[in-house]
């Protein structure tokens, strides 16, 4: 295939604003799924996508259109639109030389659009401005392009209106694919060079990587070297995705595709890896910055007997998705298991969903945490950890005030978008938040943006939800890392029944400590089931106890109800309450139910 005649591009923006919707029209109109009523994004393959209606994972499809007497290969990538997968994002951008940036011609540019808008710029791609939605009834196109002009400096005149639904006006945006997108910089005759962009477990057939070839081509028997581990493989099988696997013999420059090479070690298919023949081997492409882990929290099997099956389950996983973070890890209650990193909690979520859903596995998973850092000042510590500064991803490692100089806390630089009426609440709930405004825009004449520096530990549980109801789901919300700075923090232990529970243990900011305290034995308090006998939960810094709640005695004589005759019943109720325990775990003498650890972070 020529290589002028090649476009690889992806999708981008707000979730929501129509992606995946838009993707299902570009598949049918080149014919790569038939046409018909049920095809709804039909890219999100994972059932946590679909249940969620979010999409999680990018995928590739390679499409073939004819336009003006040329076939051309369009290569989709179509992405994620949550905060927390805009590491998807960026991977999927880096295969590419163009973008369709969707924006909702109801809602208008929102927190992500800006912020994968920036991707694709800072990339230097092309960016073809799709307004989408033109069908709705309160669709408001000219207000939304005059917004992309402001926001974005693209001139009015090059966005597309379209409608993904009905289909309106999609031929156009092929068109303007072709138009507008460069094709790749690759040439056939260069030596073979590929970038792994992506890469899944497959149980059967080991580890299928995405590939994007840069240079030369690549035939099945090849023998393969990759740069990072300098291990050789020989290609089993190569193909295109369209989107099903559509098996190939080569892979030429400009194209993407998939490849099977005998690779079973979840840390051969490196993200970000560059691939040559090993007769031919070539300088690396310069690879991605690591994700960057911004929330930890600790994860164990429900049973420690499942401790093996769940690291296998962990470890394929993370091949799938490589920017979760693992460490060895143990607790006291909670037995063997893993720190994990994640982007933020909703991808902590759907990896936990993935983990039940896709791998059988039951965990519990501890309080999360941002990764906070310590300078220290004793000398015999400094000396143990072999650096001045240390990162804590687990608050019960948190070095005690007497041999810290300063700690620091991350912190991010977030994105409001808003109508204007809602300017005055959300600035209260910024400032409850520790954050500082650095800037607002009017965006028209109705919507602002605003941009705050916030800590980073204050936007990861609860703030986008609070946004959102106090803008009646109008607000939107987006960050990016804004590095470290100093802050008076302590650690915070919670009690139950006098005992110290270490997979509770809390870093909180000094002027927080007591509402902090209250909230959290609060939220124990309704997490925890009554039991034979009182239980006081408490929160204490240090030896002080600031807060305090009683959860009274209560016994659950559940046969009581059934005076004695009706045998099969006593024995429904007596398996129903063994159930019950296997949800819980002991806590010296108290049943604490596995989710409460993650429970206890979620206002009601
Ligand atoms: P994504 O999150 O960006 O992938 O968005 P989806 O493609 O999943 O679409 C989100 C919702 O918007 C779905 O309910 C779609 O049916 C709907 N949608 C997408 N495009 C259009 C459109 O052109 N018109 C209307 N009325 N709804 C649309
Ligand atoms: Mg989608």
């Amino acid at each position: 295939f020529p290589v002028e005649n090649i476009r690889n591009f992806s999708i981008i923006a707000h979730v929501d604003h129509g992606k995946s919707t838009l993707a299902d029209r570009l598949l049918e109109l080149t014919g790569a799924i038939a046409k018909t009523d049920r095809n709804k994004q039909v890219l999100d393959k994972l059932q946590v996508e679909r249940e969620r209606g979010i999409t999680v994972k990018a995928q590739t499809a390679s499409l073939f259109y004819t336009h003006q007497g040329q076939t051309y290969l369009l290569n989709l990538i179509d992405t994620p639109g949550h905060v927390d997968f805009s590491y998807e994002v960026s991977r999927s951008i880096s295969a590419c030389q163009g973008v369709l940036l969707i924006v909702d011609a109801n809602q208008g540019i929102q927190a992500q659009t800006v912020a994968n808008f920036y991707l694709a710029f800072e990339a230097h791609l092309s960016i073809i401005p799709i307004v989408n939605k033109i069908d709705l009834k309160n669709a408001d196109p000219e207000g939304v392009e005059t917004q992309i002009e402001k926001v974005f400096e693209i001139p009015k005149e090059d966005c597309i209106r379209i409608s993904a639904k009905l289909g309106t006006n999609v031929e156009r945006v092929l068109e303007e694919i072709v138009n507008r997108i460069p094709p790749p910089k690759a040439k056939t005759d260069d030596p073979f060079k590929a970038l792994v962009f992506d890469s899944t477990f497959d149980h059967y057939r080991g580890v299928v990587a995405s590939i994007a070839v840069f240079g030369g081509q690549v035939r099945k028997g090849d023998r393969i070297m990759s740069a990072h581990l300098g291990k050789v493989y020989e290609v089993n099988e190569l193909g295109i995705l369209r989107p099903d696997e559509h098996p190939t013999d080569r892979l030429l420059a400009g194209q993407v595709g998939y490849m099977i090479a005998g690779m079973k070690e979840v840390k051969e298919a490196q993200i970000g890896d560059t691939l040559f023949l090993q007769k031919h081997p070539v300088e690396p492409l310069p690879g991605f910055k690591p994700a960057k882990a911004m929330v930890f929290a600790g994860m164990y099997p429900t049973d420690q007997s499942e401790y093996n099956s769940l690291r296998s389950a962990v470890e394929r996983l993370t091949l799938n998705d490589s920017s979760v973070t693992v460490q060895r890890d143990s607790s006291h209650a909670l037995g063997a298991g893993w720190r994990l990193g994640f982007l933020g909690l909703l991808h902590m979520e759907v990896f936990n969903q993935r983990l039940e859903q896709e791998y059988n596995a039951s965990v519990i998973v501890t309080t999360p945490t941002v990764p906070y850092k310590a300078i220290l000042s004793s000398a015999k510590l400094i000396k143990e950890y072999g650096e001045k500064e240390i990162t804590i991803i687990n608050p019960a490692q948190f070095p005690d005030r007497s041999v810290v100089s300063e700690y620091l806390e991350p912190m991010v630089l977030g994105t409001i978008i808003t109508p204007d009426e809602y300017i005055g609440k959300i600035m209260t709930l910024c400032q409850n938040h520790r954050a500082i405004q650095k800037n607002m825009l009017y965006i028209d004449d109705k919507r602002v943006m605003m941009k705050y520096l916030f800590p980073l530990n204050e936007v990861i549980v609860d703030f986008y939800d609070h946004l959102k109801s106090l803008s009646s789901g109008y607000g939107s919300f987006d960050y990016e890392e804004a590095g470290y700075q100093p802050a008076d923090l302590i650690k915070m232990d919670i009690l139950l029944n006098g005992k110290p529970v270490e997979e509770l243990i809390t870093v909180v900011h000094k002027d927080k400590a007591y509402s902090a305290g209250k909230a959290l034995c609060e939220r124990l308090k309704d997490c925890i089931p009554r039991q034979l006998f009182e239980i006081a939960v408490q929160a204490a810094i240090g030896s002080k106890i600031i807060a305090r709640e009683t959860i009274k005695a209560y016994r659950k004589n559940v046969l009581a109800k059934c005076y004695g005759g009706d045998i099969t019943r006593k024995m429904k109720l007596l398996k129903k309450q063994a159930e019950g325990k296997k949800k819980m775990r002991m806590i010296g003498n108290v049943e604490v139910p596995r989710d409460a650890f993650i429970n206890v972070l979620k206002r009601k």
